[in-house]
């Protein structure tokens, strides 16, 4: 008998149910114009937990992510990071703004955001994409900052292409460069968004081997991903997002093993 997922290689981080809460969403909205995109959406994660976050193209995931990365605001609904409230005001557009720019910019620093697309500044190299934002937003010393990427670089196996220029670098490469990048930020949380989607097949393995360290290093992370035996594999909670509802959540054997909504169970038999 093939047994799919053996026990004992699954790695399920359990974040006491008592450590302080990372993040906590409640009541979601996003609206583009008339377009809802985000229908009320709750979420909670502890300290190092994973959650994934799965769904068809168009649910709104990405929406959902930058909105905790406050890359946007919410129409309506509440954010909480590291025990932090966001202040949120209604604007005379009828949406939310930040009540307090300077409350916005010190919780943005508890994010680093991790992009499909990487993101990487082709201008710069290896070293000075990662030290960048250190410096610039954190305020750290050349020195500290490259001290700090230097250790990143080893941990992502990657020291050796410091001073490269991200078009010599694979797509693996350059999103595991990426993932050093939102590290030397020391961000509470890291969001990733379909971090492999972009990747020849044969490098999806190497990016998944990253996060999973990340995981079992007990880092809280919300992932978005359609790489489903590795959500299933790492993740504390799933969630199922459909049209900006969350149909379906729980811990990964549950939601893949025995999914209650019959959307979800649909979308599994598809993609799974
Ligand atoms: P997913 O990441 O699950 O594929 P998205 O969050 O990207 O979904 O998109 C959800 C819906 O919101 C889509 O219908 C998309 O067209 C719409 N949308 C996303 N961003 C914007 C935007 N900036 N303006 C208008 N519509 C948007
Ligand atoms: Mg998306």
């Amino acid at each position: 008998m093939t047994r799919h997922f053996p026990e004992e290689t699954m790695f399920h981080p359990k974040p006491d149910p008592q450590s302080p809460l990372a993040v906590r969403v409640e009541d979601l909205h996003k609206r583009y114009g008339p377009l809802e995109v985000l229908k009320g959406v709750d979420l909670t994660a502890r300290e190092g937990e994973v959650v994934s976050m799965i769904g068809a193209s168009g649910s709104g995931k990405s929406t959902f992510l930058r909105c905790i990365n406050l890359l946007e605001l919410p129409s309506r609904g509440r954010i909480e990071v590291a025990g932090e409230e966001l202040a949120l005001r209604p604007g005379r557009d009828g949406d939310l703004h930040a009540a307090d720019p300077r409350q916005l910019r010190r919780i943005r620093t508890s994010l680093s955001m991790v992009f499909q697309s990487f993101n990487l500044w082709q201008h710069m190299t290896v070293m000075q994409n990662i030290v960048e934002a250190p410096v610039h937003v954190l305020g750290l010393s050349r020195a500290e900052a490259r001290d700090k990427a230097e250790a990143l670089l080893h941990k992502v196996g990657l020291y050796d292409k410091r001073d490269q220029y991200p078009a010599h670098l694979s797509g693996g490469q350059q999103q595991r460069i990426a993932i050093a990048r939102a590290l030397c930020m020391e961000p509470r949380v890291l969001l990733f968004d379909e971090p492999t989607s972009a990747l020849d097949p044969e490098l999806v393995g190497e990016v998944l081997k990253v996060i999973r360290g990340l995981a079992e290093e007990g880092r809280t992370m919300i992932l978005v991903t359609h790489e489903m035996k590795f959500a299933r594999d790492v993740s504390s909670q799933v969630i199922f997002l459909h049209n900006g509802r969350i149909e379906e959540r729980g811990a990964p054997a549950q939601v893949f093993g025995d999914p209650q909504s019959e959307r979800c169970r649909q979308f599994l038999s598809r993609t799974c």
